[in-house]
């Protein structure tokens, strides 16, 4: 891995933990009303990611015995195994904010709410705020902001700065 990789990768992995510090702070907040927990993976689909996390999880995964579970259903995550996330220290950004309530703003410009069904049966939702809600917008702007820098000067492969990459795709490189 060259210098600059190396630099991005670093200010890749500070932003995953000012999320985790989030979630961490939400999690204790929202105790009683989230029942994520192990085994529950509804939102375990396959979806795309950018290119900073694609190279960020195949350079900490490669040469690593990673468990693939064969899934006879395409929208099941590749890296979901028997319930259990294959690749979890390294998981995309939208994997950590899985099952928490979320504040994004829509096409239209409005705020908008996301929450799990399984979680917050009997919380009001008037009173999510944006104090106890994660901020995407935020996070996905700095995500923007980084995998624009990366992309810049990854020299392996050229990307644009819209392009997505299949979570999946990761595996093609495991063999
Ligand atoms: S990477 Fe892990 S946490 Fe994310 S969707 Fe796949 S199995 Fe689930």
């Amino acid at each position: 891995m060259n210098q600059s990789t190396n630099i991005h990768f670093r200010k890749y992995k500070k932003l995953v933990e000012e999320i985790e510090k989030e979630t961490g702070l939400l999690e204790k907040f929202h105790l009683k009303h989230m029942h994520c927990k192990k085994g529950c993976d509804l939102c375990c689909i396959d979806f795309s990611i950018f290119p900073i996390e694609f190279h960020y999880i195949l350079h900490n995964i490669r040469g690593k015995n990673i468990d693939l579970e064969v899934h006879t259903d395409e929208n099941i995550c590749k890296f979901l195994n028997y319930h259990s996330c294959t690749i979890y220290s390294y998981r995309p950004v939208m994997c950590r904010t899985h099952g928490f309530p979320l504040i994004y703003t829509s096409e239209e410009g409005e705020p908008e709410l996301s929450v799990c069904h399984l979680n917050f049966t009997d919380f009001d939702f008037a009173d999510f705020t944006f104090e106890n809600t994660i901020p995407q917008d935020k996070f996905n702007s700095k995500l923007f902001l980084l995998n624009k820098e990366f992309i810049k000067e990854f020299k392996e492969k050229k990307y644009g700065e819209f392009d997505l990459i299949p979570l999946k795709e990761i595996t093609n490189y495991l063999q």
